[in-house]
């Protein structure tokens, strides 16, 4: 029954990851800091379908902000603005979690904060050196809902 699903579904929070149920990282669509903001960026990003859009420098694994569409609203394409002008004005918080952050806090997490996405990384000591964090994708509000409403 679709009511057993959705208490298993709350009470499976309580167990399972944000890793369990992340976008990861090689399926995220992000954006490069040193963008330029044209007709040709400005159409992917609309075309990705995606509200809010990580924004890394270098490596796909260093997210340093990220981008709201509704930030592009006064952004002309013609003007060529770069995505760095538009990220320093609004300054978005990059909310990080770790992997093994639970459903149930993630939830609350969200709740308490404005911000309905947040960067899922882990301590990677593997290996001989250091130990550095590794970003292994993204979790959304959406991603924590669609765990107690799934049927089975
Ligand atoms: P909204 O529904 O608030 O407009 P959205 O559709 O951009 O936002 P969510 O509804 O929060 O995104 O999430 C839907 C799914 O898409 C989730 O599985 C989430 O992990 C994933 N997702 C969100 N943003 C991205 C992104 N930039 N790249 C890849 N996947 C994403
Ligand atoms: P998002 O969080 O995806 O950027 P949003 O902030 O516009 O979207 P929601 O988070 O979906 O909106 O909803 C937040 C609250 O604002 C809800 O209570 C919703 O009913 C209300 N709301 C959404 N759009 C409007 C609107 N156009 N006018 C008044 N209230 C709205």
């Amino acid at each position: 029954k679709e009511e057993l699903n959705i208490i298993q579904g709350a009470l499976e929070l309580r167990t399972k990851t944000v890793e369990d149920v992340m976008t990861p990282l090689s399926n995220c669509f992000m954006i490069h800091i040193d963008a330029v903001l044209d007709f040709n960026t400005m159409s992917e990003i609309m075309q990705s379908g995606y509200t809010r859009i990580p924004v890394y420098d270098e490596e796909r694994s260093n997210i340093v902000d990220i981008l709201y569409v509704k930030d592009l609203a006064f952004v002309d394409p013609d003007d060529c603005t770069t995505l760095k002008t538009i990220t320093k004005f609004y300054n978005h918080p990059v909310h990080f979690v770790f992997h093994d952050t639970k459903l149930d806090s993630m939830l609350e997490e969200f709740k308490k904060g404005k911000s309905h996405l947040a960067i899922v990384q882990k301590v990677n000591n593997e290996g001989e050196g250091d130990p550095f964090y590794e970003v292994l994708g993204l979790v959304t509000l959406e991603d924590v809902i669609e765990e107690i409403i799934k049927s089975e």
